[in-house]
């Protein structure tokens, strides 16, 4: 089956774990090869997801690795990054009542949702916090060398001949000698 959506689920299914006993708890192992989400994809997900009944709620805590593409501060060209991300965040469930009737003070409407289907999905919550964990300058490698400031050349793979022709002692008492000849 082939799913045109952009973004891509991280679905778990907590029917059980809603009519548990407040304290009850399920742990999973993902690995995701491939995460689209409007960020751009997010690559091998990968680590461990603790889904835990609270007396209202399931309080996730997702400890996950992820690798995602970025562009180098220094050069430009692609840089990836190795994000550890985690999670620690209660859904509302939205079709039953955990807390018999009584709404909470402190539930905000901007907190996450299991879905009527009972269906908890996580991707959003792991693009929300790759973003957040994103470095704000990402490198290619350690050592980048980054662009030349004169001729915007890639130091990485050229290495230009700017820094010699400009400000390199060597070539002053020529340029002396030159304007003494002009003279
Ligand atoms: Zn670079
Ligand atoms: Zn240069």
């Amino acid at each position: 089956m082939i799913f045109h959506e952009r973004r891509s689920p991280v679905l778990f299914n907590v029917a059980g774990l809603l009519q548990a006993r407040a304290g009850a708890t399920k742990t999973f192992d993902i690995s995701i090869g491939r995460l689209s989400t409007v960020d751009g994809p997010i690559n091998d997900v990968f680590g461990q997801v603790k889904l835990m009944r609270t007396d209202s709620t399931i309080l996730v805590s997702a400890h996950l690795r992820a690798i995602m593409d970025a562009q180098c501060a220094r050069c430009a060209e692609q840089a990836t990054v190795d994000l550890a991300i985690l999670i620690e965040e209660e859904f509302q469930p939205t079709n039953i009542d955990l807390g018999r009737g009584k709404r909470k003070e402190n539930a905000h409407d901007d907190c996450f949702r299991i879905g009527r289907d009972n269906i908890l999905d996580l991707s959003e919550a792991i693009r929300q916090t790759a973003a957040g964990a994103m470095p704000i300058a990402a490198m290619c490698r350690g050592n980048c060398l980054g662009l030349c400031t004169s001729c915007a050349a890639n130091r990485n793979i050229s290495h230009c001949n700017c820094d010699e022709m400009i400000g390199d002692p060597r070539w002053q008492p020529l340029d002396v000698m030159g304007l003494h000849d002009r003279q």
